[in-house]
């Protein structure tokens, strides 16, 4: 990734050192998860490479690299702000200044910090007797439900136009299949379900 000599020097203005860092885009896929543990030192990440913040097309910005150090920073303190790390550990890339493409393929749907910390909520234990079914998204942008345990490794699966109703569908297979009415269905959801969602607020540029 571009690194040159004033990604990091505040060229940026005010409004982006007030930005939340809860308000960036989590980079990583899938669940937030941070392998640190302990308070945001900057001392321990003197050799560490600077929190890459990267524009995307929309106006959101993304943490390319760093997302463990802003998720601990998060952990302590859920309003801190991009100010709040130290100006030699963080570069700010504009967009088209990184290869956003590469993000685009490798995570297609980035939530915010905030989004994706709240999805670590524990999961509750699922009953005896529970059918694990899967959702993903086709290329279609259609919902496919799927399941091939219920029935004898059989695969039963349902799209819909929605979420609601690819499980909807799906479950009133599998009740007919099972010849059952009570069914305890748990979801999985493979991939990302939802397109990017900007965060409002954040992305309104330097209209003012
Ligand atoms: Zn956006």
């Amino acid at each position: 990734m571009k690194k040159d000599s004033n990604a990091s020097d505040c060229s940026s203005p005010c409004a982006t050192r007030s930005m939340r860092l809860a308000d960036l885009m989590y980079g990583h896929e899938g669940r937030f998860m941070c392998s640190l543990s302990g308070r945001f030192d900057p001392e321990k990440y003197i050799d560490a490479p600077p929190i890459q913040i990267c524009e995307m097309k929309c106006g959101c910005w993304i943490v390319a690299d760093g997302n463990n150090r802003v998720g601990l920073i998060l952990r302590k303190n859920p309003e801190a702000t991009i100010a709040n790390i130290p100006d030699q550990l963080i570069a700010l890339f504009p967009f088209g200044e990184w290869d956003s493409g590469l993000l685009e393929w490798a995570n297609p749907c980035p939530k915010s910090f905030r989004e994706a910390m709240k999805k670590q909520v524990r999961r509750v234990a699922a009953p005896k007797n529970s059918i694990y079914c899967t959702i993903e998204r086709d290329k279609d942008k259609n919902f496919l439900a799927y399941n091939f345990t219920a029935k004898k490794r059989q695969f039963i699966s349902a799209t819909g136009e929605t979420v609601d109703e690819a499980k909807r569908l799906l479950e009133e297979m599998l009740k007919v299949e099972l010849g059952s009415e009570n069914l305890s269905l748990v979801w999985h959801a493979q991939g990302s379900l939802e397109d990017h969602q900007c965060r409002p607020g954040i992305n309104t540029g330097a209209s003012s």
